[in-house]
């Protein structure tokens, strides 16, 4: 839970380089959903069993020269609030800059956890000039090529090292736990309030379920859930620089200590790109999701507005449509307890398991009536499904060329198990399995 990894260093020094190789799903454990874009800045990384996020802060910006030096400072200081781990990237074959020992200096002052990487080092020659980076102060370098793998295999023992000394503290209580994200000012605070503000709701406030951040026990309408709230989600202050980073790296460890994500956007300004990085992050981590456009009493309707808002909504999270969207003022109070009950359904939905005779009986009549396309004359046949026992939906198709099977297809699959079970709200994945 919330295991955070944060590239952070100056351009070119092959942050994203290493984020690609980390995150490579060829040797990840966890799959891709289907029909999720791979997203260039967040991704996860399975190492020695032990499962985490990585976010390469560079790819955020954008611009040249001074703007860009300033944003990396600015990064790297909000890496050191979010992250749990930072690695610090420098540049062999450049030696060292000012930019580097400035940033080694806040690095030095934080209390996060750095591991100072020095990338670039292909070759023995270059292996042993790592040493001069010692200077800065951050204790051993771990020289690595980010291009050629050599390296990153220490690296990833100290990185995961540094989790299991961390623990982790979840609440396993069988609760659902609840998170609002959303970028800044779309009203997180204000829901949250009126959530809390409640009357007659059962406030407890659990410090310490998960490290730096607090969940509320919450009891109302008959039902009892956390809120999770962690420190960087309501945190206000001047949002300088890049939103779209600034409101992901804010996100991250609320989603992944979390069930159901209200993922809340501002009715004003619609469904921006912002808004679609945190859905990925959702979706990534296989949490189920409610959609809240919130301020709706700030926007002149008519009686297809809503409709309307909501279909050019899902026309941009497809293939992920199955989504349920509520129109709310939190402000207002309006459908807050629909927000509840809908988290609530979501939540079950996500916890589903359908028998395996039950799911066969329904897939193997639609199978039948639309068969995957064959590959090269090769007949596919789809023999057996059954339910994986994860946390979130997940099935398994046994045939006889899973390899060949398109993703269309599998598109087509989940379709079907949506139309027949409810599984709103919650990402499904589909995998093509070898008898
Ligand atoms: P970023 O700006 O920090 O994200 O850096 P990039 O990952 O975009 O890399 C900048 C340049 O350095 C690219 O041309 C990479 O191919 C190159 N690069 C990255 N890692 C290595 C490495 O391990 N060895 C060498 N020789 N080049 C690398
Ligand atoms: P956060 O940054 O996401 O936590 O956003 P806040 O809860 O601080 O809200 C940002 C601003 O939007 C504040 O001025 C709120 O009063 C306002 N706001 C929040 N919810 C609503 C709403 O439902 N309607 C309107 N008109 N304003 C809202």
């Amino acid at each position: 839970m919330g295991n955070m990894v944060a590239l952070v260093g100056r351009p070119n020094v092959g942050k994203s380089t290493l984020f690609n190789r980390l995150t490579e799903s060829r040797n990840a454990i966890v799959h891709e959903t289907s029909g999720v874009t791979r997203d260039r800045h967040y991704g996860k990384c399975v190492w020695n069993g032990i499962e985490f996020s990585v976010i390469d802060t560079g790819g955020y910006i954008e611009g040249s020269g001074n703007i860009i030096e300033n944003e990396t400072r600015k990064q790297v200081l909000l890496a050191i609030e979010e992250a749990d781990v930072i690695l610090f990237l420098v540049d062999v074959a450049e030696g060292l800059s000012a930019l580097d020992e400035e940033l080694a200096l806040m690095l030095r002052r934080s209390d996060k956890r750095v591991l100072l990487v020095v990338n670039k080092a292909d070759n023995n020659v270059r292996y042993w000039d790592a040493g001069v980076f010692y200077q800065l102060g951050l204790g051993e370098p771990y020289p690595v090529s980010a291009v050629n793998g050599s390296g990153t295999g220490e690296l990833l023992d100290e990185v995961v090292r540094c989790f299991v000394n961390a623990g982790s503290a979840d609440a396993e209580d069988g609760l659902p736990r609840i998170a609002v994200v959303g970028r800044p000012n779309v009203g997180k605070s204000t829901l949250i309030n009126s959530l809390l503000g409640e009357e007659r709701s059962i406030v407890t406030p659990v410090a310490g379920t998960t490290r730096d951040s607090v969940h509320t026990l919450y009891k109302k309408y008959n039902h009892r859930f956390y809120l999770v709230d962690t420190a960087g989600i309501r945190k206000k202050g001047k949002v300088t620089g890049n939103i779209e980073f600034y409101s992901v790296l804010r996100s991250i460890r609320a989603i992944e200590s979390a069930d159901v994500c209200l993922l809340m956007i501002d009715a004003v300004q619609g469904f921006e790109s912002q808004d679609m990085s945190i859905l990925n992050i959702i979706r990534k981590n296989n949490k189920g999701l409610v959609l809240l456009v919130n301020k709706w009493d700030l926007v002149q309707k008519d009686s297809h507005t809503s409709r309307n808002f909501e279909q050019s909504i899902l026309e941009k999270t497809a293939p992920f449509r199955d989504i349920p969207v509520i129109f709310i003022s939190a402000i207002n109070r309006q459908r807050i307890h629909k927000v509840i009950e809908t988290a609530m359904e979501v939540y079950s939905n996500r916890m589903r398991k359908i028998p395996t005779s039950e799911l066969n009986e329904h897939m193997q009549k639609v199978i039948e009536e639309y068969p995957p396309p064959s590959h090269r004359g090769k007949y596919i046949k789809i023999k057996y499904v059954t339910q994986l026992p994860t946390h979130a939906p997940s099935f398994a198709f046994f045939c006889n060329f899973p390899e060949h099977v398109t993703e269309a297809y599998k598109r087509f699959l989940e379709n079907k198990l949506r139309a027949q079970y409810n599984f709103k709200g919650v990402p499904i994945q589909i995998f093509m399995r070898k008898k």
